[in-house]
C-alpha cells in the first residue's frame, strides 16, 4: 500500500479532505500518516480505530519515507521543503493544495473529470508533482466540462462572484462577525416599523465605514460590500486571481498557453464558500441550438446540473445557499445573448472547498493508490 504522509490536514482545505476521505474509505487504501508544522507529538487523526502521534513537518527524514506527500499547508511550507527533500534525492509524489508550483514545467494541475489524459500521460512520463487547481479555474472548467471537450469555445469573459472561504477560515469568521456588528448596531430601529428607513440606512453607511468594524482580514467590508479585488496585481492592471484564468485553464486542457482566451473580473462577495461566476463565452459556431448546448453541458460528467432558465428553479438550485457542502455544479440562466448567434451567457456555482480545492486532489490520490 502508498504511504502517503499528510501535511496541512487540519486547514481548512485539508480538513474538507480528511471528511470526503473518511466518506470514501479511501484510508483504507492507503498507510496514512500525519505531519504538523506546530504539533509535532501531538495526536493524530485516529484512522480505522487505530491511534498514532504527529510527526514533524520540517523532519526531512520522515517525509523521505513516504512515497506520497499531500500537503495543504499552503506555498510558504512548499517553497521550504520541498528543494531540501529533492536534494535528498526524494523520489515520491508530491500533491500540492498551494499555488506555489501549479505553472511550473515539472508539474500538471489535476481536474480528472477534465484533464484525466494530461495526468496519465504525465504518470507515464515520470512526472512526480500534482498540483489541485485555482478554485474558480477548476469550478469553471467542471461547469464548462461539455463545451471545452467539443472544443466549442473561442474565449470567455468571467465576471466571478468569489466566497470569503477563498481567502481563509479566518476571512469566513471575519465576514460572520462584521454582519453580526452591523445588525446588533441597527437592532433597535429594526424593531421600531416606524423608523425612517433613510435613517437606518445612513445609521448602517456610518457603521461600515467606522473603524470599529472588524476588518483585520479583508481589510474593508465585506458585509453589506463587494470587493472587486482579489489577490494581489499584476503589472498590466489585472490582478494575480484574474490571471490565473487564462494560464491555469490552458494548462489543465495541456494546451499552450494562449489557445483558449478567459479574462474578466474577479469579485469577492459576501456567501461563505460558494464561487459564482457570470460567464460570456463566444463560441467557435452559430448553429447550436439551446437545447443542444444544454445537452452537451449537462452530459459531460455526474456533477453538472443545468438549472431551467426560470426565476423559481434559478432561487431554489442556482445559489451559493442551495450548493454550499455539495459536490453538484450548478450551470443556468443558459441563453444566447443579443450580440449573435456564438454569444451564449451562463452562470454557474460550485463549493470552492470541493471541486475548488480537496476534491480534485482526493481522486489524485485515487488515481496513484491504484
Ligand atoms: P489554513 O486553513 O490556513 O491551514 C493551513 C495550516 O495553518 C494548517 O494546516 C495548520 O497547520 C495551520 N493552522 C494555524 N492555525 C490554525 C487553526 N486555527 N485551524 C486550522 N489550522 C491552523 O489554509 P487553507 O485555506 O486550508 O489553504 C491551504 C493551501 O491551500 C493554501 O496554499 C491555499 O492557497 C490553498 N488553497 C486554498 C483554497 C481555499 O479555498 N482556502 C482553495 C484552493 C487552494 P499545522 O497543523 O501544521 O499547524
Amino acid at each position: 500500500m502508498l504511504k502517503v504522509g499528510f501535511v496541512g490536514w487540519r486547514g481548512m482545505v485539508g480538513s474538507v479532505l480528511m471528511d470526503r476521505m473518511h466518506q470514501q474509505n479511501d484510508f483504507s487504501k492507503i498507510n496514512a500518516v500525519f505531519f504538523s508544522t506546530s504539533n509535532a507529538g501531538g495526536d493524530a487523526p485516529v484512522i480505522n480505530g487505530a491511534s498514532s502521534k504527529l510527526l514533524d513537518a520540517y523532519n526531512i527524514d520522515a517525509l523521505l519515507e513516504q512515497d506520497c506527500i499531500v500537503t495543504t499547508q499552503g506555498s510558504e511550507y512548499t517553497q521550504k521543503v520541498l528543494p531540501l527533500l529533492k536534494r535528498k534525492g526524494y523520489d515520491g509524489y508530491w500533491l500540492d493544495a498551494s499555488s506555489t508550483l501549479r505553472m511550473s514545467d515539472e508539474s500538471v494541475i489535476v481536474l480528472d473529470p477534465i484533464n484525466r489524459h494530461v495526468i496519465d500521460k504525465a504518470l507515464k512520463d515520470g512526472v512526480k508533482v500534482f498540483c489541485g487547481g485555482n478554485c474558480t479555474v477548476s469550478l469553471m472548467m467542471m461547469a464548462l466540462n461539455g463545451l471545452f471537450a467539443n472544443n466549442l469555445i473561442e474565449w470567455i469573459s468571467s465576471m466571478t462572484y468569489q466566497s470569503a472561504s477563498g481567502a481563509g477560515a479566518n476571512n469566513m469568521r471575519e465576514l460572520l462577525a462584521q454582519s453580526g456588528f452591523l445588525y446588533n448596531n441597527v437592532a433597535e430601529l429594526l424593531t421600531d416599523s416606524r423608523a425612517d428607513i433613510l435613517a437606518i440606512d445612513n445609521r448602517v453607511n456610518e457603521i461600515l465605514r467606522s473603524k470599529d468594524l472588524p476588518t483585520g482580514y479583508f481589510e474593508t467590508s465585506l458585509a453589506g460590500n463587494v470587493i472587486p479585488w482579489v489577490d494581489v496585481a499584476l503589472p498590466n492592471g489585472q490582478t494575480k486571481e484574474e490571471w490565473k484564468g487564462a494560464s491555469e485553464t490552458n494548462k489543465i486542457l495541456g494546451f499552450s498557453p494562449d489557445a483558449v482566451k478567459v479574462d474578466g473580473l474577479c469579485v469577492r462577495v459576501g456567501s461563505m464558500r460558494c464561487h459564482s461566476q457570470a460567464l460570456t463565452i463566444k463560441l467557435n459556431q452559430k448553429d447550436l441550438s439551446l437545447s443542444e448546448i444544454e445537452k452537451i453541458i449537462a452530459s459531460a460528467n455526474e456533477w453538472v446540473k443545468v438549472i431551467p432558465n426560470t426565476k423559481e428553479d434559478t432561487l431554489k438550485y442556482l445559489t451559493p445557499v442551495a450548493i454550499s457542502g455539495k459536490l453538484d455544479i450548478a450551470i443556468g440562466r443558459i441563453r444566447k445573448l443579443s450580440f449573435g448567434d456564438d454569444y451564449l451567457t451562463v452562470f454557474t456555482v460550485g463549493d470552492q472547498l470541493l471541486w475548488g480545492a480537496a476534491e480534485p486532489l482526493r481522486r489524485m490520490l485515487n488515481i496513484l493508490s491504484e
